[in-house]
């Protein structure tokens, strides 16, 4: 592609500088309006999507709304994927304090985010089912978009300029060599199905259990090295506004991000979906369930649906995105070197002490300590900050740093292959 072409891509979009700017020196940014679709075909059954539109910030104050999109494909049962589809949001919404600006709660999101899954699958196990289930789960609050994942379904987002890009990792072993090495480190064994005659077949899956996915919610029975600690990528868009597709692997397992993207272009989001899945089926007939989420940010000031972009952007935007398979990518990265998206988050790792942050809450008039994965207050000889180890020493302060209940600690140890042998020690 020629520096002209490039110029030329650049001119037709809002320079995201630009709405910065115009948020810093308060100048009233609309919220978008949100089209959306959705369409499913059902092999197995074992599919949940949400749509919730009507979520708030603060409670009676519809000023401070947002929603959430988010699909769930369930293996072995489907009560995984219900339960996650019924506790998911609130446990996450349970996760960020009470009384906090947009910017601040935006900022929480992430973190709210791993804790909220963490929870969900420990309450799931709870239940003594057996199913497991992936999500991917999308906030949109004005033009922010926050994206967290487990397991293979997918979001991807089409920009105006024709830039298609992944918002989610594929958490599938045979194509993520860093979950193969960190489930082997946790004491899973990582090997293709073994048939009559010694030879190996289909994908590569994790045993116990031969899962051939490495993190979902649930999966009680498969190995605590396959975790519910979400990848959570957060991206601003320009007030170009853009359209995201998620859906479940029936869709990825046919069509590449681009060919769906460019598959609905053009098309309200409603037929955009049916088509989605349309020409999934299509190319390779039903093999899987299959539910397709189509959402289109779409600027206030302008209702009409963008124009199908020029074919040679879309070259550009399978170049410059390829398919990402690292946990953890730099920060502000690709996106934002054309100006159509800023890049605010973006972590996959699965070590929970990574992922929660280093302090503790203490409420200062109970004298409680509040635990990161599920919120409940405790005070500290009930449970342990993770800088203590199985060996406390006396001279440590046990509940400095990140505070977690016992029940949550024990789940930490068990996600990293290093549950304890003996229970958690209860101090004093
Ligand atoms: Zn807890």
């Amino acid at each position: 592609m020629s520096q002209t072409e490039v110029s030329g891509m650049k001119a037709t979009l809002v320079p995201l500088a630009t709405l910065i700017g115009r948020e810093l020196r308060s100048e009233k940014v609309e919220k978008p309006y949100l089209k959306y679709g959705q369409a499913a075909v059902a092999k197995k059954g074992e599919d949940c999507f949400l749509i919730k539109t009507d979520c708030q910030r603060t409670h009676s104050n519809p000023s401070t709304s947002f929603s959430v999109f988010a699909i769930f494909d369930g293996h072995n049962g489907i009560s995984a994927a219900i339960f996650a589809k019924e506790n998911l949001l609130a446990n996450v919404l349970s996760a960020i304090p009470q009384g906090i600006s947009r910017d601040e709660w935006l900022h929480a999101l992430p973190r709210a985010l791993v804790a909220g899954f963490v929870k969900t699958d420990i309450e799931f196990q709870q239940k003594g089912e057996t199913s497991g289930t992936t999500v991917t789960f999308v906030v949109i609050d004005g033009w922010t978009v926050t994206v967290a994942s487990v397991g293979d379904s997918r979001c991807i987002l089409d920009t105006q300029g024709g830039v298609v890009s992944l918002l989610t990792v594929d958490h599938r072993l045979e194509e993520n060599e860093e979950e193969r090495a960190r489930v082997t480190a946790s004491g899973g064994e990582v090997g293709r199905l073994n048939v009559f005659g010694g030879s190996e077949v289909g994908p590569l899956r994790c045993w116990p259990g031969g899962l051939c996915l490495s993190r979902s919610i649930g999966d009680t029975d498969v190995g605590e090295f396959i975790v519910p600690i979400p990848h959570v990528k957060q991206v601003k868009l320009s007030n170009a506004g853009g359209r995201l597709i998620i859906a479940s692997d029936g869709i990825w397992d046919a069509l590449s991000s681009d060919l769906a993207a460019k598959s609905c272009r053009g098309l309200p989001a409603e037929l955009a979906a049916k088509l989605v899945v349309k020409e999934a089926l299509r190319s390779r007939g039903l093999k899987d369930d299959t539910t397709c989420l189509v959402v289109d940010i779409i600027p206030s000031d302008h209702p009409v649906l963008p124009p199908t972009p020029m074919k040679k952007q879309n070259i550009l935007a399978s170049l410059i995105f390829g398919k990402k398979t690292r946990n953890s990518v730099n920060k502000r990265n690709k996106l934002s070197s054309v100006g159509v998206v800023e890049e605010l988050f973006e972590e996959g790792s699965a070590m929970l002490a990574e992922r929660l942050g280093k302090d503790s809450t203490l409420d200062a008039n109970s004298g409680l300590f509040r635990c990161a994965v599920c919120q409940v207050d405790q005070p500290p000889v009930e449970g342990l900050s993770v800088n203590s180890g199985p060996f406390f020493s006396p001279a440590s302060k046990p509940w400095e740093g990140l505070f977690l209940c016992a029940k949550c600690r024990n789940k930490k140890d068990a996600m990293e292959g290093r549950r304890l042998s003996t229970p958690t020690v209860i101090l004093w």
